[in-house]
C-alpha cells in the first residue's frame, strides 16, 4: 500500500509564501497529476513529498506514517526529473545498477533486477551503451528504469517529457500510462501541459499560485471546471469567455443578457446573485454547434475572421460581442453567408457561467458522458 495524505502543507522561503496549505489525499495506485503555469508550486510540492525540500508547516503522511522529518533516502520514493541525471561515464547497466549497489543489494539480484527493468522499459539492447550514445527518448527510459530498479512505493515525476520532442513525448506518455498500468504503483507527476494531464490522471490538481483551484477527474475539470481559470486552462483551444449581466433568477436557472436583444435562461445557480451583476459566459469552442432549433439554445452571430479545415476537423476563428471567438467543428458545417457571418448555436446545459472574482455557478445536472 501507498497512500499520500497532506494536510495543509506550506512553504515558505522567508518571507515569501509559496504554498499556502494544500490539502489532499492520494490513494493506493492513483496516477495524479499536478498540473499548473509556471511557477504555481509544482515543484516545489512534489519535492517535499520527496523529501528534496523542507516543508514549513503541515502535515505529510506516506500511509499511516508522518514523514515529515524522514529522510529522502528512507522514503522510498522513486523520482524522475526533466533533466535525466543519468552518470555520463557509466553504462546503462551500470546507472541501473548504482541506486541497487548503493543499497548493498547482491550481485545475482541486482543483475535479475536490471534486466527485469530493461525488459519492461524495452531498452535490453542498450544496456552496454553510454548515456551520451543514446537519444534522449533512451535516456528519458534509462531515468525510469532507475527509479524502478527500487521498487519504490511512490513514484514521483516532474515534467520527465519537457525535453523531448513532440512525437516522442507522445510516445512517452502512453508507455508512462501503460507503466503505470503494469505496475499499478501510486504516481504523483508533475506538467504544466494539461494535454498530458488530461491523458495520463485518474485525478488532475489544478495548482496557481501555490493554491488548490480544483481537484477532480479529467471529465470533471472538463465539464464542471470550479473556476474560470480552471475553464480557460483545461481544454485547447482555449474556452471562450464572453461578458454578460445577470437578469433574473430563480432556485434552479439564471437568466442571463448578453446585450439587450440577446438573453438566455441557464440550468445553474445563482440564488445569491445580485440583478445587474456582471457575469462571464463561457462556452467551449467544441460545444459551438449549427442551430438545431431546440427551444432555448442561445444562438451567437459570428463575424467570420478565417476557417481553418484540418481534415479531421474545422476551425473558425471569428468575433462576437466584441470578443474573440474559436469553434471546432469534427465536420466541416461552418459556412459563412454572404455577410461573413454565421450564427452558431450552444445548448444552455453546456454554457458555463463566472461570477467577476472566477467562481463557477453551480449546475444542477449531472455532467453528459465523454462522446
Ligand atoms: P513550478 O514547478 O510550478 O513552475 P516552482 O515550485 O518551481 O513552480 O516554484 C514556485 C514558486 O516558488 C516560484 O515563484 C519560484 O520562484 C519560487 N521558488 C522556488 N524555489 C525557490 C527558492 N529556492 N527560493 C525562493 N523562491 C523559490
Ligand atoms: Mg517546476
Amino acid at each position: 500500500m501507498a497512500e499520500v495524505h497532506l494536510e495543509g502543507i506550506r512553504k515558505a522561503y522567508g518571507d515569501l509564501d509559496i504554498l499556502h496549505g494544500i490539502d489532499l489525499d492520494i490513494a493506493h495506485g492513483e496516477f495524479v497529476v499536478f498540473v499548473g503555469p509556471s511557477g504555481s508550486g509544482k515543484s516545489t510540492l512534489l519535492r517535499m513529498i520527496g523529501g528534496l525540500e523542507k516543508i514549513s508547516g503541515g502535515t505529510l503522511k506516506i500511509d499511516d506514517k508522518v514523514v515529515n522529518r524522514i529522510d529522502a533516502a528512507d522514503r522510498n520514493l522513486g523520482m524522475v526529473f526533466q533533466s535525466y541525471a543519468l552518470y555520463p561515464h557509466l553504462t546503462v547497466r551500470d546507472n541501473l545498477a548504482f541506486p541497487l549497489r548503493m543499497a548493498k543489494m547482491r550481485k545475482d539480484q541486482i543483475a535479475a533486477k536490471v534486466q527485469e527493468a530493461a525488459a519492461l522499459l524495452q531498452i535490453e539492447h542498450l544496456l552496454d551503451r553510454k548515456p551520451k550514445q543514446l537519444s534522449g527518448g533512451q535516456r528519458q527510459r534509462v531515468a525510469i528504469g532507475r527509479a524502478i530498479v527500487r521498487e519504490p512505493k511512490v513514484f514521483l515525476f516532474d515534467e520527465p517529457l519537457s525535453n523531448l520532442d513532440t512525437e516522442l513525448r507522445v510516445q512517452m506518455r502512453v508507455q508512462i500510462a501503460k507503466l503505470h498500468r503494469q505496475l499499478g504503483n501510486t504516481m504523483i507527476y508533475v506538467t504544466h501541459d494539461q494535454v498530458e494531464a488530461m491523458t495520463m490522471a485518474d485525478k488532475i490538481v489544478v495548482l496557481k499560485d501555490g493554491r488548490v483551484e480544483q481537484v477532480g477527474s479529467p471529465h470533471d475539470l472538463y465539464h464542471r471546471p470550479a473556476t474560470r481559470f480552471v475553464a480557460g486552462f483545461i481544454g485547447s483551444p482555449r474556452m471562450n469567455f464572453l461578458p454578460c449581466t445577470l437578469k433574473s433568477k430563480d432556485q434552479a436557472r439564471v437568466e442571463i443578457a448578453l446585450n439587450e436583444k440577446l438573453t438566455r435562461s441557464l440550468p445553474v445557480q445563482g440564488d445569491f446573485l445580485a440583478s445587474g451583476q456582471p457575469l462571464t459566459l463561457g462556452i467551449r469552442p467544441d460545444d459551438f454547434v449549427a442551430p438545431t432549433g431546440a427551444p432555448g439554445e442561445l444562438i451567437v452571430d459570428i463575424d467570420v475572421d478565417f476557417v481553418e479545415h484540418l481534415g479531421s476537423a474545422t476551425y473558425l476563428y471569428g468575433s462576437a460581442l466584441g470578443e474573440n471567438i474559436v469553434a471546432l467543428s469534427p465536420t466541416d458545417h461552418f459556412h459563412a453567408g454572404k455577410s461573413g457571418q454565421i450564427a452558431l448555436a450552444a445548448s444552455p446545459s453546456d454554457c458555463h457561467v463566472f461570477t467577476n472574482d472566477g467562481k463557477a455557478l453551480p449546475r444542477l445536472e449531472a455532467p453528459k458522458n465523454w462522446n
